[in-house]
């Protein structure tokens, strides 16, 4: 108050109102979480107690620091042993139990050989990760697909219920906490990581290559489809890839996506109509067919120490130097061309060719 009276005074300010007293709010917290830095949390190994280590917590009283224990389980012990601890920790609370995270930094040595072969890895919805050896690791679609359809149509009648109750002038209103969407949320991105790691572990000796893939532009016009978007995790499967091969040592690179799905891999003709419908990639060109993710983890694969392509620099400077070898292809297997498209299929895919024309 005294404060607000002199501030008024040398500047007077009618727009200013008169700061009114009004009972202490206290905010319960119902999910804290404190990440901080060693300016308010200090880790301090124990030296005279059973415990391992102790928190101290700065407060706003100056010198009453607050004193936590932390007893590790002899899991945690093994692994920090020997470590320097990062001085950022995060504190959390959840349902009712304080879980303290710690880091270290580890400089894993590369372990994959200069010669190693590379594995394209195609990411998507429908199948999470498409090795260009032709494994397919998780999906969106299924069980995910219809949880996430439960959630939002949930969603949506408590939305319209609340926006009823508003109207009629209820002052308590219905929670718009969402528990069920949070723990989808987690479950894909646990079903990702999965799909990873077992990728991964069938590929021990590869050198991964993956698309330098960016979900923030993608847009759909439809509010739906873009619900799915988000609801996939998208984004966290290249996060999660770059993540997985650093701790295991393996060599991973990314390289530009640009047209990866609609590129023939064997002639690199760029066409929309390449794709009939979300699996299948059939080439308009040379009537190439395989599965359309295969297709693209193929192209991610062979696209890594292309300098050419590197260097473009939109996706209108991919395209025409696709373009152009395509018809350099068209150039060198003139020959085949003239020959009906049924024999090409039948020469490349015996078993697929009666699908073929
Ligand atoms: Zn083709």
């Amino acid at each position: 108050m005294a404060d607000w009276n002199l501030a008024q005074e040398q500047t007077p300010d009618p727009k200013r109102k008169e700061p009114t007293w009004k009972e202490w709010h206290i905010p319960e917290l119902r999910v804290p979480c404190i990440q901080a830095n060693a300016n308010v949390v200090v880790v301090e190994q124990s030296q005279d107690s059973t415990f391992d280590y102790w928190l101290r917590i700065s407060t706003l009283d100056k010198g009453n620091p607050l004193h936590v224990p932390v007893k590790l389980a002899p899991y945690h012990r093994k692994v920090l042993h020997g470590r320097t601890i990062n001085t950022s920790t995060t504190l959390l609370r959840r349902k009712g139990v304080w879980w303290l995270t710690l880091s270290f930094d580890e400089d894993v040595p590369l372990q994959t050989e200069p010669s190693a072969p590379r594995v394209g890895v195609d990411v998507g919805i429908a199948n999470f990760i498409t090795t260009s050896t032709g494994k397919h690791y998780g999906t969106f679609q299924g069980k995910l697909a219809k949880r996430h359809k439960r959630d939002r149509e949930k969603r949506r009648r408590k939305a319209k219920l609340r926006a009823c109750l508003k109207k009629k002038g209820v002052e308590k209103l219905p929670s718009t906490s969402n528990t069920s969407g949070q723990r989808l949320s987690r479950h894909v991105r646990q079903e990702i990581n999965r799909a990873v790691n077992q990728m991964i572990l069938d590929h021990p000796d590869a050198r991964i290559v993956y698309e330098d893939l960016s979900v923030a532009s993608m847009r759909f016009k439809a509010k739906a489809m873009n619900a799915y978007l988000y609801a996939s995790h998208l984004a966290h499967i290249p996060e999660q890839i770059a993540w997985a091969t650093a701790k295991r040592g393996v060599a991973a690179h990314t390289v530009k996506a640009a047209y990866s799905s609609q590129e023939c891999h064997r002639c690199h003709c760029v066409d929309r109509a390449n794709r009939p419908d979300q699996s299948t990639f059939f080439c308009v060109v040379c009537h190439h067919r395989e599965h359309a993710d295969h297709n693209a983890a193929l192209n991610l694969s062979s696209r890594f120490g292309d300098k050419a392509l590197a260097g473009c620099k939109n996706k209108g400077e991919v395209k025409a130097l696709l373009m152009k070898r395509h018809e350099e292809w068209k150039q060198k297997n003139r020959a085949c061309v003239v020959c009906p498209p049924v024999q090409l299929g039948l020469w490349d895919h015996p078993a697929t060719s009666t699908d073929v024309g």
